[in-house]
């Protein structure tokens, strides 16, 4: 396997399908199977529909679409049209796809029948060429159109830094940005992700992973794809059909959340994953108490690991060495990490400051946004991933929370992790999410949103800060605890602090 990606992402990929077309690819949940042949035939039939359309090197194709396997060939057919591919979440409203057709200017916009009527105006205002349908069952006009076309035979040439695709970025601070990554991006993640984690000619990969952010479509897909094996592909996480698949997988990528829904299935244990080799967490942190109870369930530990869309991945906990909870593990063979100070001063072992990355998976920028492209990133070329975190003495990376959660009350730094931590370990509390409220006095006050064990509906506010009391400095114990059944989690199982603050921050005003 080539270590030097050049060029047209599609070509590697293509070069690692197995030389037996009829293989299978993708199987979905219901049972269609998509072999390599159909992978290239379909996309190829896309792409020559996508050129027709006039989607040349560099032009955009926003696709907003449910999770299908044509939507993977529409990826494909992207990059082998020289285009530039703009997944969207299907949870965005019409007026949020409104800023990002006016922000990309895509040549294409690829939505659901169901919203095309509501989308074909908003795509009009933004000069967008052509709007296509697809649909979960892989209907709709642009399979329609292709349908009789016949199939590119290659690929445009593209540079390896050539822009393959465009990721938006959540934007829970201000407009999402679009973040470019190049071909070489994408090529040298999934190369150095397929070699660390051993991938083996007989696996298969389970994948319950949304498609519109870069776990599910460059981490699971691209991985597979360069495997030249197949994919159990689920619509959407559902943990019965995940037990019931489990048998014939041998490698999962999930978010945490996959995990927990997984434990509290009772029956799930070590029969479900008997073939399975490796189980992989990321995109939001994996409680140590979930891998642990992971590990006693099934005997496997989770292999954690720890990327964003600006970047995809950097860091993983090894395959063959020690797997250590509440870590991301180590830098990727190819990747960079350090730990700052607010001026860039790299920090001492243990320390806590600002993750910065650096490495041929670091996007190049955001689209059309050159001043805050620059304020992101060092002299040096490290990108500040926005992480605080710290490095042990064994090199393990420790991520500690997002820089725009930490929390100053009155002008004392408060990691809301080490709070959690704390709060976590108290017997009867399952997780806790720990956030700033505006304070009058003290700029900022920290509060906690706790989830109790059902077992322990009793615990109360006074119980866990008396606790805490023992443990924690005075300026770091919560001012108020607030009971939740669950806290709010987006897709991807990332707690949305946003929401909190925004709920929380009256009730403490009014107290
Ligand atoms: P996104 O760009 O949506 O992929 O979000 C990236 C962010 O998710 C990172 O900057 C981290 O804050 C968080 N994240 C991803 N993986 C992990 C992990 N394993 N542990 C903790 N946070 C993570």
């Amino acid at each position: 396997m080539t270590d030097s990606p050049a060029g047209n992402l599609y070509d590697l990929l293509r070069e690692h399908f197995p030389a037996d077309r009829g293989r299978p690819c993708i199987e979905t949940a219901e049972g269609r199977i998509y072999t390599y042949a159909d992978v290239e035939a379909t996309s190829g039939r896309f792409a020559r529909l996508l050129a027709q359309l006039g989607v040349a090197a560099g032009e955009r194709v926003a696709v907003q679409v449910d999770k299908s396997p044509e939507a993977i060939f529409l990826y494909l057919a992207c990059l082998r049209a020289g285009g530039i591919y703009l997944p969207l979440n299907t949870a965005y409203t019409t007026s949020e796809v409104a800023y990002f057709l006016g922000d990309a200017e895509p040549r294409v916009l690829v939505c659901r029948p169901e919203t095309a009527a509501a989308l074909k105006p908003v795509a009009d205002d933004a000069s967008v060429a052509h709007v296509l349908s697809l649909d979960v069952d892989g209907g709709g006009s642009l399979p329609a159109q292709a349908a009789a076309l016949e199939p590119v035979s290659g690929c445009v040439s593209r540079a390896a830094e050539d822009t393959a695709a465009i990721l938006y970025t959540s934007g829970t601070t201000g407009q999402p940005k679009g973040a470019m990554l190049s071909h070489r991006n994408l090529a040298s993640n999934a190369l150095a992700l397929h070699r660390i984690w051993g991938f083996r000619a007989d696996d298969v990969l389970l994948h319950a992973l949304p498609i519109y952010h870069t776990h599910g479509l460059f981490v699971a897909t691209n991985c597979v794809l360069l495997n030249g094996t197949a994919m159990l592909f689920l619509r959407k996480f559902d943990a019965n059909e995940v037990i019931r698949l489990l048998p014939r997988a041998t490698v999962m990528m999930g978010v945490p959340t996959f995990y927990t829904r997984l434990l509290a299935h009772l029956e799930f244990g070590r029969a479900a994953c008997g073939n399975m080799r490796l189980f992989i967490s990321g995109s939001a942190p994996l409680l140590e108490e979930t891998f642990h109870a992971f590990e006693a369930r099934t005997g496997h530990r989770i292999l954690e690991r720890y990327g964003m869309t600006e970047t995809g991945m950097n860091t993983s906990n090894p395959l063959d060495g020690e797997r250590r909870p509440g870590t991301v593990g180590l830098p990727l063979p190819d990747a960079e990490a350090r730990v700052t100070d607010d001026t860039g001063k790299s920090l001492p072992v243990g320390e806590i400051g600002v993750l910065e990355v650096r490495g041929p998976n670091v996007f190049s920028g955001y689209w059309r946004q050159p001043e805050k492209t620059a304020a992101e990133f060092r002299a040096d070329g490290f990108f500040i991933t926005g992480d605080v975190a710290k490095i042990d003495g064994r090199g393990y990376i420790h991520i500690v929370g997002r820089a725009k959660d930490l929390i100053i009350s009155g002008g004392l730094n408060i990691y809301p992790k080490e709070v959690e931590l704390h709060i976590d370990g108290i017997p009867g509390v399952v997780e806790s999410a720990v956030i700033g409220l505006d304070h009058p006095d003290f700029g900022e006050a920290v509060a906690a949103v706790v989830v109790r064990a059902a077992t322990q509906p009793d615990i109360t506010a006074e119980a866990i800060i008396a606790h805490l009391k023992g443990e924690l400095a005075g300026f770091k114990i919560p001012k108020r605890v607030f009971f939740v059944d669950e806290l709010p989690r987006n897709s991807m199982g990332k707690v949305q602090k946003s929401l909190l603050r925004e709920q929380y921050g009256r009730l403490l005003t009014e107290a």
